[in-house]
C-alpha cells in the first residue's frame, strides 16, 4: 500500500510548517490517508502516532482497512478524547482542514482547548493529492474505461422521443453494471437549446430530431472519480452545430497538444481558449478548460488563467473545452488525462468525431 508514503509525506510537511498535530475528518482525506472507508471517523496523526477515532459500529471495518492507524472507540466523545489527548501531550500547533470542518467541531475546539493554535492543513493535503500513485491511476482508468463503454452503449439507445431523465438512468445502470460503485453527482444529460448549460441536470425534456444531446458523466471505483463528456447530434446536424463542434474539438485537441511535463495550467488553458476565441466565441466559453480528479470530482490544479501550476508526471486533469451559445445549444468534449515523464497518457479513448443518432 502506499499510504505509509502519504504519511511520510504528511509529516515532511508537518514538521516544515511546525505543525505538532493534524486533525482530519473529512471523508477523502481520511480514506486517502489510512484505507477506512466508513462514513464516520476522524484521524489524529502526529509525528510519532497515528490515531484512528471511529464508533462502536466502524472498529473491526476500520482495523481491516487502516492498518497504519491505531484504531480509538471516541464513544460519541469525539471532541472531548481529541482535545484531551492534545493538552495532556502539550501538542499546541494543530492542523484543521479549514474549508471542511463542521462549525460545530470547531467551535468545540475553542471551548474545549482555547490555548491551541489551529492552522489550516489544507493546501498540504490537496498539494500531497496532486500526484496520482499507480494504483489511484489504476482506479481512474477502470472508471473512464466504464464512461467509454456506457457512451458506446448510449449511442444505439438515444432515440427521438425519449427523455433526458431516461438517457441519464440508463447511463448510470450500464455502468453500476459493470461495476462502478456509484456516480458522480452532477451527471449533466442536457438536450437541445438546454445543451448550452454548461451543468444542465437531466429533465423531463424529449429529444427531438435536430438537438445536440451533451452528456457529461463519471464512474466511481473505491472512491476515485472520473469526468467524461461528449456531445451527439439526433439526426442530420446543421451547419452552425457542425461549426461549433469542429470548433470545439480543435481547441480540444491543441490543448492535449500542448500539454506535458512542465507546462503551466494557465498556458494550457489560454491555448484551447485562443482557438475559441479567434473563431467568434470567446465569451460563450465561460468555464476553465478542466481539472485535477481524484476523490473529489475537482481538486488541485486547476487548467485556469490563473493556476500557474506547472504540469508534472503523476498529474491528472480533464480537457474540456465548450461552446455554449443561449437559444441555440452548445458542445463540450471532454478527456482525461494523465501527465507522464515525456507527455501524457489519455485515458479516454471514446471517438471525438461528431455522432450523428440515425433517426
Ligand atoms: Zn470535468
Amino acid at each position: 500500500m502506499n499510504r505509509e508514503n502519504r504519511l511520510r509525506k504528511l509529516r515532511h510537511e508537518m514538521k516544515a510548517k511546525g505543525l505538532e498535530a493534524v486533525f482530519v475528518q473529512s471523508p477523502e482525506n481520511r480514506y486517502y490517508l489510512s484505507g477506512f472507508r466508513g462514513s464516520s471517523g476522524a484521524l489524529l496523526i502526529t509525528e510519532t502516532d497515528a490515531l484512528l477515532y471511529t464508533d462502536f459500529r466502524y472498529l473491526d471495518q476500520a482495523a481491516e482497512e487502516a492498518p497504519l492507524f491505531e484504531v480509538v472507540n471516541h464513544q460519541q466523545n469525539l471532541m472531548t478524547m481529541i482535545c484531551t489527548r492534545l493538552q495532556d501531550e502539550t501538542l499546541r500547533h494543530v492542523g484543521i482542514e479549514l474549508d471542511k470542518l463542521p462549525t460545530a467541531q470547531y467551535l468545540a475546539f475553542n471551548r474545549l482547548a482555547p490555548t491551541l493554535e489551529l492552522s489550516n492543513v489544507e493546501p498540504i493535503l490537496d498539494r500531497i493529492r496532486m500526484y496520482k500513485d499507480a494504483e489511484e491511476i489504476a482506479y481512474l482508468r477502470q472508471g473512464i474505461a466504464m464512461c467509454d463503454q456506457a457512451f458506446a452503449h448510449i449511442l444505439s439507445y438515444i432515440k427521438p422521443g425519449i427523455t433526458e431523465k431516461e438517457i441519464g438512468l440508463e447511463l448510470e445502470f450500464f455502468m453500476r453494471k459493470l461495476g462502478a460503485e456509484g456516480i458522480k453527482a452532477n451527471h449533466v444529460i442536457a438536450s437541445g437549446e438546454r445543451s448550452s448549460l454548461p451543468h444542465g441536470q437531466a429533465t423531463d425534456r424529449v429529444i427531438r430530431v435536430g438537438d445536440f444531446v451533451k452528456m457529461d458523466i463519471g464512474a466511481r471505483v473505491m472512491g476515485y472519480y472520473s469526468d467524461f463528456t461528449r456531445t451527439v447530434v439526433v439526426g442530420q446536424p446543421s451547419a452552425k452545430q457542425l461549426e461549433i463542434y469542429q470548433i470545439v474539438k480543435e481547441a480540444q485537441e491543441a490543448a492535449l497538444a500542448a500539454i506535458g511535463p512542465g507546462k503551466v495550467c494557465s498556458e494550457v488553458d489560454e491555448v484551447a481558449r485562443s482557438i475559441i476565441r479567434a473563431a467568434g466565441y470567446g465569451d460563450c466559453f465561460g468555464h476553465s478548460l478542466g481539472h485535477s480528479i481524484g476523490l473529489a470530482v475537482h481538486e488541485k490544479p486547476t487548467m485556469r488563467h490563473n493556476d500557474q501550476t506547472v504540469l508534472e508526471p503523476g498529474m491528472v486533469i480533464t480537457v474540456e473545452p465548450g461552446i455554449y451559445i443561449k437559444g441555440f445549444g452548445g458542445v463540450r468534449i471532454e478527456d482525461l488525462v494523465v501527465i507522464t515523464a515525456d507527455g501524457y497518457d489519455n485515458l479516454t479513448t471514446a471517438t471525438k468525431e461528431l455522432q450523428v443518432i440515425p433517426v
